[in-house]
């Protein structure tokens, strides 16, 4: 390949925005030559390249963007500690099927289970698949919520909110919330309602969302979207936090059967 083509070729893929094309093109058509590739398979190539590198950009980019506290995966969480959790329930919501009818998920448990873990590997799982998502515990949620309206700017941060494909809002029920800060709860709830998935996790039970959320009609309707169509995971196991010490936390228990 003359110089000049080669140049040419360069200025054409920036121009297109083909960035990896424009800084490889060279080595790879030489591989090409000596793998005598066919033209066909050699423009396959490029661009299957361009598109990799591409989608690994927007994977890191996403997962920066997404409010994610790690980056930890299903892959990661172990089974046999939860030996209560069925790995197919967790492997059939990793298909992301729920996605597609905007809907949710429920982690329910006590402190230490595993639930941000799974709510974290889906959200990554889903990000992997090109959907957008956004992670926010209820606590920060609430706070940007508030700030939002007194600045007059509530409408918009809802709006914001509905964007994500997947929006997980993490330890509802740590913190209990006045009536106002359940009602902008309640807001984001009703709009997200079969127009986009939300997974929650609590360490209450629903029936103690009343309580939680300082309203027992707020909370009815709330749980009346959310659950509408969800999959509730309950995990009753050992905090995995406290495996080593389980013996320190509760000396004279004997193990769980
Ligand atoms: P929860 O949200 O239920 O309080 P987390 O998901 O935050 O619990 O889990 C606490 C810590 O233990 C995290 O670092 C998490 O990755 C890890 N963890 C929990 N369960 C498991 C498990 N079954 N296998 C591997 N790591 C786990
Ligand atoms: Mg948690």
């Amino acid at each position: 390949m003359s110089s000049l083509t080669t140049q040419r070729i360069i200025d054409n893929a920036l121009r297109l925005g083909l960035g990896h094309t424009a800084e490889s093109v060279t080595e790879s058509a030489a591989r090409a030559d000596s793998a005598h590739m066919g033209y066909l398979d050699f423009v396959d190539h490029l661009l299957a390249e361009e598109v990799a590198v591409r989608e690994s950009k927007r994977f890191r980019n996403a997962l920066k963007l997404s409010g994610l506290p790690h980056h930890k995966t299903l892959d990661d969480f172990d089974y046999t500690f939860q030996p209560g959790l069925e790995p197919r329930r967790i492997r059939d919501l990793a298909t992301l099927e729920f996605l597609s009818g905007a809907g949710n998920i429920a982690i329910l448990g006590p402190p230490g289970v595993g639930k941000t873990h799974i709510a974290i590997g889906l959200a990554v799982a889903a990000c992997q698949a090109g959907k957008s998502i956004y992670f926010t515990t209820l606590d920060d949620l609430v706070r940007k919520l508030k700030a939002a309206d007194a600045a007059n700017r509530l409408p918009r941060q809802l709006a914001n909110l509905m964007r994500p494909s997947l929006l997980v809002i993490d330890e509802v029920g740590y913190l209990a919330l006045d009536r106002d800060e359940a009602n902008m709860f309640f807001q984001l709830i009703s709009r997200r309602y079969e127009k986009g998935s939300t997974i929650i996790t609590s360490n209450k039970h629903f029936t103690e969302w009343g309580t939680v959320l300082g309203d027992d009609v707020l909370a009815t309707a709330i749980l009346d979207r959310l659950l509408h169509h969800c999959d509730v995971l309950t995990i009753n196991g050992p905090s995995y936090r406290l495996k080593d010490r389980q013996a320190l936390v509760t000396p004279t228990e004997p193990p769980a059967s």
